[in-house]
């Protein structure tokens, strides 16, 4: 059994049953579906219902879902999305440079009109999808305020 004075001391054991039935077991007994909601917020759509747009202006969230009313501005995906869209690149790219070099050996200017002139269209083409897969993984791992228990709603 523990005491009051046991949690202000932050030194008591704790379970599940200490907090009764509150928000921590809720949320514990709803999960939501991680790959589904990556899926969803890849396709720029409302991680929830998978039927909103998630994205308008290009990068921009929008605050709710026209559809579901799921509130969005939770998001905070800050540096997340470039990162790994440079990391998907590069790992396109990369390997295809080296596989042409490899095969057909053509000229280097070959390689400098194409190359880069790939890389940034793959990058402009897939950053909005990488924020919203980020965007789907914040919501389904209830992550910056996207737990049922908002208190910004
Ligand atoms: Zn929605």
């Amino acid at each position: 059994m523990t005491s009051k004075q046991d949690f202000q001391n932050g030194c008591a054991p704790c379970s599940p049953s200490d907090f009764g039935s509150g928000s921590f077991v809720t949320e514990l007994a709803s999960p939501r579906p991680v790959w589904s909601s990556l899926y969803r917020g890849f396709r720029k759509r409302c991680p929830a219902c998978g039927r909103g747009r998630l994205l308008h202006r290009y990068l921009k969230v929008f605050d709710r879902c026209a559809v579901c009313s799921e509130s969005l501005h939770h998001q905070q995906a800050d540096d997340g999305p470039p990162y790994f869209t440079m990391f998907l690149v590069g790992h396109i790219v990369i390997p295809l440079m080296l596989i042409v070099e490899k095969q057909f050996s053509p000229d280097m200017w070959v390689h400098w009109a194409s190359w880069p002139a790939l890389a940034l269209l793959l990058s402009i083409g897939l950053l909005p999808s990488v924020k919203g897969a980020l965007v789907g993984l914040q919501w389904a791992l209830r992550m910056h305020g996207f737990s049922d228990q908002d208190p910004y709603p």
